[in-house]
């Protein structure tokens, strides 16, 4: 079965999409532990990080790079954290996320965002790409 990222990928479910490319998406955490958290995914549907071939793993931490470097320029932060898990969504994904505290990399400490806040938020990023 298609993983919900794979739904978002092809535009069966929405997201605050950020940026995309041939192989990758940046799409903003729903639930975020920041403003500003991202996830970034490879279009190709593989479960663990280290499973992917190396090739595509580095062109994921490139994707992950260029995007981070948005999130820094949008979101005042100390630095961008990054952070792989997967244990809630199968898909290979990469955390970014606005660091001001240590809390904000527990996954415990979430922020309540609303709609109106997600697009343009997800709109100033895009424009901060480079
Ligand atoms: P994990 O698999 O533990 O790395 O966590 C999955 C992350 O995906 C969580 O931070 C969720 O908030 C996020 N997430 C789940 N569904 C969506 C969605 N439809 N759009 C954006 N983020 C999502």
């Amino acid at each position: 079965m298609a993983s919900i990222f794979t739904k978002i990928i092809t535009g069966e479910i929405p997201s605050y999409k950020v940026a995309e490319d041939d192989q990758f998406i940046a799409f903003l955490d729903i639930n975020p532990n920041a403003r500003g958290h991202t996830l970034c995914v490879p279009k190709q549907e593989t479960n663990k990080i280290f499973d992917m071939q190396p090739q595509q793993y580095l062109e994921l931490m490139r994707f992950s790079r260029r995007v981070a470097l948005a999130i820094e320029k949008t979101v005042p932060c100390k630095r961008i954290g990054m952070s792989v898990i997967g244990l809630e969504v199968p898909h290979v994904h990469v955390h970014l996320i606005p660091l001001n505290d240590m809390k904000e990399m527990t996954f415990q400490h979430k922020v309540k965002q609303h709609e109106n806040d997600f697009i343009s938020l997800a709109k100033e990023i895009a424009n901060n790409l480079e």
